[in-house]
């Protein structure tokens, strides 16, 4: 037996962004064996823009890796939410005081920026070990010895056996882990259709030299968010404000035979354009600016809420638990928020027997199951309030926006609204498990 937590074999499945998180803040915190398997070759660089929240920020900076990132990240001063079909200004939110108020501005960047730096961060830390191109198979043990096959995409080599004291399933929206947990606890899950799909675009500064509309966003410290019956696009500069990121949301029609296997598909511009063709002038040439052949159409699946996230020695991690809507812009700080916090609740733990770390991995699910599913509900609850078409209930939303521009009133755009805020980036989650571990884990 491991003679202290820091001794223990860490097995981290997936090296997305709640993966790498795990494996940064537990090298952070000492742990000697730490083994990270990602079933692609690489980090797998995706072309799009993410927000960084003043809660993720916190939790990188921590970790010693915010400074990199911020560096390539744009600052967003404000956020102006605009009729898709108009451009008319509904609500223009300033966010200056984010700073002031939280410790940290609400930033945007690249995804890859965000996947590097965390990577990057583990690098230092010679006890975390990648192992890429191997897919991680058959949960057949989640405890006291969680094990799982190893399984080399160079199908010359063979599969292997791996155990270790503490599995995390960090693999994502598709997570073998949670499927495997939760057929062993007899627990019927499946993952919901939101039938809402999203193109994820990017608008390098070159292409729009001549186009001072657009110039004047690609260099504004603005998210801007166009919305319509059912769709809507936020966009944002990222990477120094040389490239201007695009992320729309409209009904799934594309994926909507397709089997659950398929989330992500080469989109067509035709149908991309026919599907916002009601929107001014100003979005239908931004999505003109898209090379033919670059468009990527993400489908949007969450899944129930699940009873438990943690069986013996394993937890899932990240879209493995909780999947999101995009629309609160949390997702990614969802699954930081969980490393963090899983990591510290290990270090804490009093001895290594298998009673102990399932109960440590209890603390973590404790803190944050119903913080996960609350976003998780209030980024649901958003996308209707911004997709609502005529009638009474639009009526209503557009009267709030109005009040807004008087200056009071909730923001129907939940990310913005300073409530919604103070709930999101207000909680310091590795402050909590600190405070509240030996509570819980009595
Ligand atoms: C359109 C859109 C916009 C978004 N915008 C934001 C935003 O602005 N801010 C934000 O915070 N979040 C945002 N998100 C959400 C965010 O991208 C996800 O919540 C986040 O990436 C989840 O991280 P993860 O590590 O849990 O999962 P993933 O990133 O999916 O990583 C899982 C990893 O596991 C690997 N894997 C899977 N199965 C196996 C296996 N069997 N063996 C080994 N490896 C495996 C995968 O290859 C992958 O690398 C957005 C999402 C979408 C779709």
């Amino acid at each position: 037996m491991a003679q202290s937590p820091q001794d223990l074999r860490i097995a981290i499945l997936g090296a997305g962004m709640g993966g790498l998180t795990c494996a940064l803040a537990l090298a952070k915190e000492g742990f000697k064996n730490i083994d990270v398997y990602e079933s692609a070759s690489n980090l797998g660089f995706v072309g799009a823009g993410i927000q960084l929240a003043p809660n993720m920020a916190r939790v990188l900076d921590r970790l010693g890796v915010w400074k990199g990132i911020e560096a390539e990240a744009v600052n967003i001063v404000e956020t102006s939410v605009r009729v898709g079909a108009t451009d008319m200004e509904l609500a223009h939110v300033p966010l200056h005081y984010i700073k002031d108020t939280y410790g940290y501005p609400h930033m945007v960047g690249h995804r890859s920026s965000l996947a590097n730096g965390l990577y990057q961060g583990c690098l230092r830390y010679e006890n975390v070990r990648f192992h890429f191109s191997i897919t991680a198979d058959n949960v057949d043990s989640f405890g006291p010895r969680p094990s799982f096959i190893a399984v080399p995409r160079d199908t010359s080599k063979a599969p292997y056996r791996v155990e270790a004291d503490v599995l995390l399933g960090a693999d994502g929206i598709k997570s073998n882990t949670r499927v495997a947990m939760m057929e062993k606890l007899g627990i019927q899950t499946a993952v919901k259709d939101t039938n809402q799909a999203s193109y994820r675009i990017m608008i390098h500064k070159d292409q729009i030299k001549d186009d001072p509309e657009l110039l004047e966003l690609m260099n504004s410290n603005t998210v801007s968010r166009w919305i319509g019956e059912k769709r809507h696009i936020i966009a944002y500069p990222v990477s120094n404000n040389t490239i201007y990121n695009l992320s729309t949301v409209q009904p799934d029609k594309n994926f909507a035979a397709a089997t659950n296997t398929t989330y992500t598909t080469r989109g067509s511009k035709k149908v991309m354009l026919d599907v916002f063709n009601d929107f001014c002038p100003m979005v239908q040439r931004m999505l003109n600016y898209v090379p033919e052949g670059e468009i990527c159409e993400w489908k949007l699946r969450v899944h129930e809420p699940l009873d438990t996230w943690v069986h013996e020695s394993t937890a899932l991690v990240g879209d493995a638990c909780h999947p999101t809507l995009p629309h609160l812009a949390q997702g990614a700080a969802q699954a930081i928020e969980d490393g963090a916090v899983i990591a510290i609740a290990l270090a804490r733990l009093p001895n290594t027997t298998p009673a102990s770390i399932h109960k440590a991995l209890k603390v973590y699910e404790k803190i944050r199951k119903e913080r996960a599913y609350t976003l998780v509900e209030l980024a649901a609850a958003s996308g209707r309030a911004l997709h609502l078409g005529e009638g009474a209930a639009k009526e209503e939303r557009d009267k709030q926006f109005a009040a807004l521009k008087n200056g009071n009133g909730p923001v129907p755009d939940k990310w913005a609204d300073a409530d919604v805020q103070r709930t999101i980036y207000g909680f310091d989650c590795q402050k909590e498990t600190q405070e509240r571990f030996d509570e819980y884990f009595a």
